[in-house]
C-alpha cells in the first residue's frame, strides 16, 4: 500500500473538511455545506461523498479528494499537503534514502540560518545604535512597530563583516552554509556580507520560513533593491511577498491583490488590508498565479501607475503575456478570459490608481479611498478599451481605425459570450457597428487560432509531428453555452418555463434516486456560465409582481441589470426573434434540460472513470463502478424526443446536427 492510500485509509474526508472550518449536513448519502471556495450563503452548493472520499461544488466546480482539498484550502503544494494529512493520520513518511535525507538536512540548516540572520537584522534595526538610518527610513515610510514585528524588517549594518562574524563565529556555522543561503560572498580575503547598509526585508515562503532576503539600499548603493540569489530555498521569480501574512485574507476575501513593492505589501496590512502580496520585482508570472490560484479565483493588479495613463499598469499585463509565452504555454494571458482558459478559473481585473501614486501612498493617506478604487477595479478587458481609446477622437475615421487595430487583437482572444458582450462594448466605445467588428474579428481570428494551435501542438527543433486535432471539448462546450443560453431566454420570456423545467428534473431525479441526489432541481443547477447564473439570480431577486411577463417589460427588466448582465441578456434574447412567438416553447425548454442534465450525467461520469484509473482499492473500485452504473441508468432515463414534422426542431434552431 502506498503512502497516499495508507493516508486515504486513514483519513475520513467528512470530518477533514468539517474541522477545517466547512459545516457539513447529511443530506441522503452525501454530505453538504457553503462552499469555501466561491461566495456561497444561500443554498449549499459544496458536496461531500463520503463513499467516494471525494467533494464537488456544483455551484463553482470546485472538486477532488481529500488532497485536493487541503491544497486549495491551505494553499499548498501536493507535498505540503502530503505533509499535513501524513501527520493528521498519524502517519509517517516514507523513509527517504540517502540523498534525499542530505538535501533534506541542507535545506533544514539554510532556513535555520536564514532565521537566525532575520532575527539579526531585526535586533540590529530595533536596537543598536548604528541602527539609527534603518530606524529613519522605517520612520520616514511611516512603518508601525507592529507592522515590523509581522514582517520582522530588519537593518544591515554598513559593515563588511558583521553578519558573517555574528553567523560563523558566534553561532557557529559553516562558511560553506553561510553562502549557500545566500548571506555572504566568497573574497579574495575571505568571505562578506551580501547586506550592506539596507533595509533587510525577510521572504517568507506560505509557510511563513525565511527563504531570502531583500535589501532596500539606504543611500546611492546599486542596486537599489538586492535579492538574495537563486538558492535551494529561494527562487526569486516563484515568490509572492507577504503570502504567508495574507494567505487566510486572500481566501476569505476571495480575492489577491498584487501590488509592486515590499512597502506597499506593509502598508496595506498596516491598514487592515491584509490580502495583498507583491512579486519581488520581476513579471508576475504562472508561477504566481498557481499560488494564488490555490486561495481565490480572483486576481486583483494593482501594479504602479505613471501619470502618461497606465503605461506601467499596461507594461505588467503585457509581462504576462511574455512569461507565459516563454513557459511554452503557447497561449497568451493577457485577458481575464485567457486567464480563466489557462488557470482555470483565476480572473484578473485591474485597479486604476490616481496618477503617480503608488499602492502605499494611496493607502496611508486614504484608506477608504483604496477600499473604493478595489471595490472600482477593472475587469481586465474594460481596462484595456478604456487604455486602448483614451484620447482618441471617435468622430475622426483614421482615429477610429487605429482604435479597431488595437482592441481587435484583444476580442480575437475572447470566447464567445464573452466575445459578444465586448464586441458590443466596443460598438458602444468606437461607434462602429457591431457587424463590421465581428467581420474584421473573423478575417483575423481564422489564422491567428490556427498559428497558436500549431505553435501549442508542435514542439520545436523536430520537426512537427502531424498536429493532433486541437481539443474536443470546445465544440461541446460551445453546444452546452448555446443550449444553457438558449434555455435561460425562454425561461426568462415565459415564466412558467422554469417551473416546467423543475417539474422534469424532479421527476429524472426520483426515479434514480440514488443518482439523483447528486443533482438539484433548479433552473439554476443547469446554468453553469457564469453570467448565465448572474442573470438568472437577478431573475430569481426580482419581486414577483416586478418580474417581465411579456416580450416588451422583458427588454425593460433587461436595461435594469446593468453591465455586463445588459448586454450579455440582449445577446441571448437575440435567438428568441427567430422562433414563432408561443409555440413550443416549453417543449424546447425541456428539450434543453435534457441536453444540458444528460451533459451534466455524463460529465459526472467521466470525473468517476477518471478517478477508476488511479485507484487500486478493490472496494473502492466496486464502489465507483456501482456509482457510474447508477449514472448511466439516470442518463438513459434522459431520451431525446422525435423530431417533429409540424414545427421547427430546436436542434435546427441551434445549428446542431
Ligand atoms: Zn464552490
Amino acid at each position: 500500500m502506498s503512502v497516499i492510500d495508507e493516508i486515504k485509509a486513514n483519513i475520513d474526508i467528512v470530518d477533514l473538511i468539517n474541522s477545517m472550518g466547512v459545516g457539513l449536513r447529511r443530506s441522503g448519502r452525501s454530505f453538504v455545506g457553503f462552499c469555501p471556495f466561491h461566495p456561497n450563503s444561500r443554498t449549499p452548493a459544496f458536496h461531500v461523498y463520503p463513499d467516494t472520499q471525494s467533494f464537488y461544488c456544483f455551484g463553482c466546480h470546485a472538486s477532488g479528494t481529500a488532497f485536493d482539498f487541503v491544497m486549495r484550502k491551505q494553499g499548498l503544494d501536493f507535498k505540503g499537503a502530503l505533509e499535513l494529512l501524513a501527520e493528521r493520520a498519524g502517519i509517517r513518511l516514507e523513509p527517504k534514502n540517502d540523498a534525499q535525507r542530505q538535501e533534506d538536512a541542507r535545506r533544514a540548516r539554510l532556513l535555520e540560518i536564514n532565521g537566525v540572520a532575520a532575527r539579526y537584522f531585526n535586533y540590529v534595526l530595533l536596537n543598536l545604535s548604528r541602527g539609527a538610518p534603518g530606524r529613519e527610513y522605517v520612520a520616514r515610510r511611516g512603518i508601525n512597530q507592529e507592522a515590523i514585528d509581522a514582517f520582522q524588517i530588519g537593518y544591515s549594518l554598513d559593515d563588511w563583516g558583521h553578519l558573517f562574524t555574528y553567523l560563523h563565529d558566534k553561532k557557529g556555522y559553516s562558511v560553506e552554509d553561510i553562502i549557500a543561503a545566500g548571506l555572504a560572498i566568497p573574497g579574495e580575503r575571505g568571505p562578506y556580507d551580501r547586506f550592506r547598509n539596507r533595509i533587510i526585508f525577510p521572504i517568507r515562503n506560505v509557510r511563513g520560513e525565511v527563504i531570502g532576503f531583500g535589501g532596500r539600499a539606504l543611500g546611492d548603493a546599486q542596486p537599489k533593491y538586492l535579492n538574495t540569489p537563486e538558492t535551494p530555498l529561494f527562487k526569486k521569480s516563484e515568490v509572492l511577498y507577504g503570502l504567508d501574512l495574507a494567505r487566510d485574507a486572500i481566501r476569505t476575501a476571495n480575492r489577491a491583490i498584487v501590488v509592486e513593492g515590499y512597502v506597499d505589501v506593509i502598508t496595506a496590512h498596516q491598514h487592515g488590508f491584509r490580502n495583498v502580496v507583491a512579486p519581488l520585482g520581476t513579471a508576475l508570472s504562472k508561477a504566481h498565479i498557481n499560488q494564488l490560484k490555490r486561495l481565490t479565483d480572483a486576481v486583483y493588479l494593482a501594479l504602479d501607475a505613471d501619470a502618461a495613463g497606465q503605461k506601467a499598469t499596461l507594461r505588467g499585463l503585457e509581462t504576462i503575456r511574455t512569461a507565459t509565452e516563454e513557459e511554452g504555454e503557447g497561449r497568451m494571458v493577457t485577458t481575464a478570459q485567457g486567464i480563466v482558459r489557462l488557470e482555470n478559473d483565476v480572473t484578473i481585473r485591474i485597479i486604476r490608481l490616481p496618477a503617480g501614486r503608488d499602492p502605499d501612498e494611496v493607502i496611508a493617506a486614504d484608506p477608504a479611498l483604496w477600499q473604493q478604487l478595489v471595490e472600482q477595479a477593472a475587469p481586465v478587458m474594460d481596462f484595456y478599451l478604456e487604455a486602448y481609446t483614451a484620447g482618441l477622437d471617435m468622430h475622426d475615421p483614421a482615429q477610429q481605425r487605429l482604435a479597431l487595430e488595437r482592441i481587435i487583437p484583444l476580442l480575437s482572444e475572447l470566447d464567445g459570450a464573452a466575445q459578444r458582450v465586448y464586441v458590443a462594448r466596443a460598438e458602444q466605445i468606437t461607434g462602429v457597428r457591431s457587424e463590421l467588428i465581428v467581420d474584421l474579428l473573423r478575417a483575423r481570428v481564422q489564422p491567428a487560432r490556427r498559428n497558436e494551435r500549431a505553435r501549442r501542438n508542435s514542439p520545436p527543433p523536430p520537426p512537427p509531428p502531424p498536429a493532433p486535432a486541437p481539443v474536443a471539448a470546445s465544440p461541446l462546450d460551445e453546444r452546452r453555452r448555446k443550449t444553457e443560453a438558449y434555455l435561460l431566454a425562454l425561461a426568462l420570456r415565459y415564466p412558467s418555463v422554469n417551473v416546467a423545467i423543475e417539474k422534469l428534473l424532479e421527476e429524472y431525479n426520483a426515479r434514480r434516486r440514488e443518482a439523483g441526489e447528486l443533482f438539484g432541481a433548479g433552473l439554476e443547477d443547469l446554468l453553469e456560465e457564469p453570467l448565465h447564473q448572474a442573470i438568472w439570480r437577478a431573475y430569481l431577486a426580482t419581486p414577483l409582481e416586478l418580474r417581465p411577463t411579456d416580450a416588451e417589460s422583458l427588454q425593460a427588466w433587461v436595461e435594469t441589470l446593468g453591465e455586463p448582465l445588459t448586454s450579455e441578456a440582449k445577446v441571448l434574447l437575440e435567438v428568441l426573434k427567430r422562433r414563432p412567438d408561443d409555440v413550443r416553447y416549453r417543449h424546447e425548454a425541456e428539450q434543453c434540460a435534457r441536453i444540458l442534465r444528460k451533459a451534466q450525467v455524463l460529465a459526472r461520469i467521466h470525473r468517476y472513470n477518471e478517478r477508476l484509473r488511479e485507484l487500486d482499492n478493490e472496494e473502492e473500485i466496486q464502489r465507483i463502478l456501482h456509482h457510474i452504473r447508477e449514472l448511466s441508468a439516470y442518463a438513459e432515463q434522459i431520451t431525446q424526443p422525435r423530431r417533429s414534422s409540424t414545427f421547427p426542431d430546436l436542434r435546427d434552431l441551434l445549428g446542431q446536427g
